[in-house]
């Protein structure tokens, strides 16, 4: 039952899943990106920047109080995006406020996010466009 969203160019076939456009991620002390899978999780959140739990909570309900824990959040909390290189066709998740947007692995900076790319040319055969499509697994099941 799980779909699953895809970009495709129709003229080549070349395609890029993509489940999700990005992933929000907490930095903890070291500097490390902490990926959260889900929305936003209070507790792993609490546990990088080592606060309160309710402090995350609190910050909804009652932000001039909490204004520290909210400055650590918007400092700590951001969202990475998936981005495609055009160059050499690798994968990678920058997050477009802070990263610079280069290719971690050939450092070129043709990059795009996968949403950017809907729409462009494709970078396989440059001949067709690049299409969000929906496809659904399981494909050739009988019912
Ligand atoms: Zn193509
Ligand atoms: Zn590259």
């Amino acid at each position: 039952m799980t779909n699953e969203q895809s970009i495709r160019c129709g003229h080549c076939g070349f395609h890029l899943p993509c489940r999700t456009w990005g992933f929000f991620y907490v930095t903890d002390d070291d500097g490390n990106r902490i990926l959260l899978e889900g929305d936003l999780e209070s507790t792993i959140i609490a546990d990088a920047l080592g606060i309160n739990e309710d402090d995350i909570t609190g910050c909804v309900f009652a932000p001039d109080r909490n204004e520290s824990s909210i400055l650590l959040m918007q400092e700590r909390v951001g969202y990475c995006s998936f981005c495609f290189c055009r160059t050499c066709h690798e994968r990678c998740a920058l997050d477009q406020k802070r990263d610079t947007i280069r290719c971690p692995s050939c450092g070129s900076d043709d990059v795009a996010t996968f949403i950017g790319l809907i729409g462009t040319a494709c970078p396989k055969c440059g001949t067709g466009t690049l299409e969000e499509r929906a496809m659904s697994t399981g494909e050739g099941g009988k019912r």
